[in-house]
């Protein structure tokens, strides 16, 4: 099973709208997987149906038995991540600052300290036109995004076995739940956008990519926004060995596309026509056709 990760050094570079036009190209041969856990909307343009979701759990979180608490404070010195405080009454652990390591655990001599499995939000599974669909949703406060990521490419994979391609619509950024999403891909697609901090962020996210061994391709959205930076991207490519898949164009339909909430890859346009050329690409070079 091929896995190909479609992410951007920062949001709001079209990462989302790219993401759908390319999937709804390859109907009946993707399963799509939103990673983006913390923002996750692919689904408003994929419109997924019969959606079954199950509990996620992240890491444990220490809960404190006051029967068995003696208020000794041990747990609280040890605890690096400034869960814990003792109150008049009790003492407490802070369920979104707990990471569940487990020390309090470890250093209590009251067997005070239970570790309780933590329900940190969902993953939903359902079917949409173009294929089946995967993503999450983390409750509020709850971290473990990385996690999260993991587990959505895991559900992803193992949905329909027969389907040759895994499409993720990654995390903006260079943090943990990007590292997730593209460790192992066959393919990492960098969607990036000319503007004043583009080459920042593009360089940060090649670094990081480049230092977890994978593929990429460039696309550059809205390429006609501000032209010397597009010159830039292109530069910044080159000189990274990236090719370019595409140069999508400023192009109303795709504006006017998302808000039907449709991929603008199904209507006629010039940036259909770049995104198109793109997946005939890679459908050739990934041998999907
Ligand atoms: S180490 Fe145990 S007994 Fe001491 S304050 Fe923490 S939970 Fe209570
Ligand atoms: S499990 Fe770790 S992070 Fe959570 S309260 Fe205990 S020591 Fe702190």
């Amino acid at each position: 099973m091929i896995q190909i990760a479609v992410v951007s050094g920062k949001g709001g570079t079209g990462k989302t709208v790219v993401t759908g036009a390319i999937a709804a190209l390859l109907p009946g041969k993707i399963v799509m997987a939103d990673c983006d856990v913390d923002a996750a909307n692919l689904g408003l343009l994929m419109r997924p149906e019969t959606i079954v979701s199950e509990p996620f759990t992240g890491m444990d979180r220490a809960f404190i038995d006051p029967d068995r608490c003696t208020r000794c404070g041990c747990c609280v010195t040890n605890c690096r991540f400034h869960a814990i405080s003792v109150l008049k009454d009790r003492v407490q652990v802070d369920p979104v600052k707990c990471e569940g390591c487990g020390v309090c655990e470890y250093v209590c001599l009251a067997d005070a300290v239970k570790m309780v499995t933590h329900i940190g939000g969902a993953i939903r599974s359902a079917q949409t036109r173009f294929g089946p669909f995967i993503d999450g949703a983390l409750n509020p406060g709850s971290g473990n995004s990385g996690l999260m990521v993991h587990q959505i490419r895991k559900k992803a994979r193992e949905i329909a076995p027969d389907i040759p391609l895994v499409l993720i619509d990654g995390p903006p950024g260079i943090g943990c739940p990007l590292i997730s999403a593209v460790t192992g891909c066959d393919l990492v697609i960098l969607v990036a956008e000319p503007g004043s901090s583009g080459r920042h962020d593009i360089e940060r996210l090649i670094t990081v990519c480049r230092s977890l061994r994978c593929r990429m391709v460039m696309i550059i959205n809205r390429a006609d926004l501000v032209p010397d930076g597009t010159v830039l991207l292109r530069t910044i490519a080159k000189e990274s060995d990236i090719p370019i898949l595409c140069e999508i164009p400023l192009d109303p339909l795709v504006m006017k596309a998302t808000r039907n909430r449709e991929p603008f890859s199904l209507h006629e346009g010039p940036a259909s026509i770049e995104i198109r050329n793109a997946v005939d690409y890679l459908a050739h070079e990934l041998q999907l056709i």
